[in-house]
């Protein structure tokens, strides 16, 4: 099996990046990731206003996925999310939903023991989730810093990117070029106070090519349901945004015309948050499986 090590890091997807690594679709690939800070706070004692800035949210990579042209969807199925030992939390003045009423920096360090997370004395279960993942995005969108989300994926920060889960991707360059990393061991919707359980791992992905399938915004499929991840400056925008793609979906996958898809849209789609508090918020639009089979999208 490939593994793409952890020193391979990109701080921006860009249209155009030099990959670290090859593989062929279908190919199974392990990536090393670092968490979000490059590992830079390891105790209570470090705090986030000490660490060097240039250095949040390496995603490894980028990965060139043989035979990728734009136009095609990459689909990647999320094989394994490896738990260390500890997680990292802070908390920081005007970071997060409440950052008008934290005083001081503060940090959290978090055992992670047989897929338990020890928040103090509180045991909470593990359910990892990758926090940046994406592509090269297309020339027209230009560069994304890897921690603003966007069509190409990036800082999604969304529960559902989950192990058993596979994420959709628009292939916008050659080889698709993926980067990942930034995995947290739980987090709520919303990641309100900034930070998830923030966490290195090992995560174990599988790709396959879909060809020729336009996808404006990336879609994540869980064991039921099928959601479109979108982003924008504000909630309501990417709640629009959201709406926008998921009655397409339907309509195009169920044969309706717009306003009937509009219609039963209201009646099945559940409209989650991901997160609030990166530069852009990303929101997600929910159907089930049984509503909508990802088969008559892909
Ligand atoms: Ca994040
Ligand atoms: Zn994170």
């Amino acid at each position: 099996m490939k593994v793409v090590t952890s020193d391979k890091v990109i701080y921006t997807f860009r249209p155009d990046m030099e990959p670290v690594q090859k593989i062929l679709p279908d190919e199974i690939v392990e990536v090393e990731t670092n968490d979000c800070f490059l590992n830079q706070i390891e105790n209570e004692e470090q705090l986030i206003d000490e660490i060097d800035f240039s250095k949040i949210n390496p995603a490894t990579g980028p990965i060139y996925v043989e035979g990728a042209e734009p136009g095609d969807v990459l689909k990647i199925e999320i094989l394994k999310i490896n738990l260390p030992d500890k997680g990292i939390m802070i908390v920081a003045p005007n970071e997060g939903v409440l950052g008008s009423f934290v005083e001081r920096a503060q940090t959290r360090v978090v055992k992670i023991e047989n897929k338990v997370c020890h928040f103090k004395s509180i045991s909470i279960p593990a359910k990892p989730m990758i926090g940046v993942i994406g592509v090269a995005p297309s020339q027209k969108d230009g560069e994304y810093p890897t921690g603003i989300p966007w069509k190409h994926g990036g800082n999604m920060d969304t529960t559902d990117i989950t192990e058993g889960a596979a994420l959709y991707l628009p292939v916008n360059q050659k080889g698709a070029l993926l980067a990942l990393g930034d995995c947290h061991a739980v987090m709520g919707d919303g990641e309100v106070c900034v930070t998830g359980c923030e966490i290195r791992s090992k995560v174990r992905l599988k790709t396959t090519l879909i060809k020729g399938v336009p996808l404006e915004w990336p879609i994540v499929e869980t064991n039921n349901s099928l959601a479109v991840v979108t982003s924008g400056n504000t909630v309501e925008g990417a709640i629009e945004e959201a709406t926008r793609c998921a009655v397409n979906h339907l309509s195009k996958g169920l044969n309706l015309d717009w306003s009937d898809a509009y219609m039963l849209a209201s009646l099945v789609v559940n409209i989650k948050v991901s997160q609030v508090v990166d530069p852009k918020k990303t929101v997600r639009a929910s159907i089930s499986k049984e509503i909508l089979n990802p088969k008559r999208i892909f």
